[in-house]
């Protein structure tokens, strides 16, 4: 590798975010270490929801996003046919009976941009989605997805975690908040909490809703 190009990279934060960049860096022959506050995904990817879609109303730049989002992880179910952590069985959402429900509008926002969605009174639930309880559909209906999926985000990190770790990556955890270190104008490594500077072509940073705070910094 030539001066300019990055051989060497820490990376703050073992949520889905920073652990799939770190394998993606690693796949390339990048030296990666991550370094977390705790055990990978104690963060927002440990309490995820994981719905895969882009859904309702959306600035057309995120709608993008989620969608390109989703092919990534079309592309990874097609690979582990048979896993359990990742399903694309469809999504069904619907709002309570008040002023702020949308179903209408979504509907129609989704059909207009040519998301695949299908809008259903509680009867035709039962036939799309055998065994649910319908009775908590409100009169306005439900909206159901079938392109959208759901992953096991935990199981997911742990998969890549193995990965990244036979690539050779290195990963410390349950060393408190880590830090950027600053020198001559540029970010030469991190720190952990112990003090323990761990030096680096590049940093990048995966601390979740951390993250403007520590740019910023
Ligand atoms: C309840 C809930 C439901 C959600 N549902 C959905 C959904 O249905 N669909 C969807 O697309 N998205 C959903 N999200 C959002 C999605 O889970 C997050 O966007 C995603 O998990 C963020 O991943 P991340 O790696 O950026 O952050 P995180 O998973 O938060 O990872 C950041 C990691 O950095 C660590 N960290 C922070 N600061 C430091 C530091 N200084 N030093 C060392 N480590 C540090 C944290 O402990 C954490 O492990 C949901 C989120 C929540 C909380």
């Amino acid at each position: 590798m030539t001066d300019n190009i990055i051989s060497t990279a820490v990376i703050i934060g073992a949520g889905i975010f920073g652990v799939s960049t770190a394998v993606q860096l690693a796949r390339r022959g990048v030296n990666v270490t991550i370094l977390n506050d705790g055990p990978p995904a104690n963060g927002a990817s440990g309490r995820s929801l994981s719905w895969l879609n882009s859904a309702r109303m959306r600035s057309e730049p995120y709608h993008r996003l989620r969608v390109a989002g989703i092919d990534r992880y079309r592309t990874l179910a097609a690979k582990n046919p048979d896993a359990d952590w990742l399903r694309f069985d469809g999504g069904l959402t619907w709002d309570a009976d008040d002023e702020r429900n949308e179903i209408d509008a979504a509907y129609r926002h989704e059909v207009s941009i040519g998301y695949d969605a299908q809008r259903l009174s509680a009867q035709d639930v039962s036939r799309v989605v055998p065994g649910l309880d319908t009775s908590g559909i409100t009169p306005q209906g439900a909206i159901f997805n079938p392109g959208e999926g759901w992953v096991d985000l935990p199981t997911l990190i742990g998969l890549l975690l193995k990965e990244f770790s036979e690539l050779g990556g290195v990963v410390v955890t349950d060393q408190g908040a880590a830090k950027v270190v600053i020198e001559g104008g540029r970010a030469i490594g991190a720190q952990t909490a112990n003090g323990d500077l761990h030096r680096a072509d590049a940093v990048v940073l995966a601390t979740g809703p951390a993250v403007p705070k520590m740019a910023a910094e």
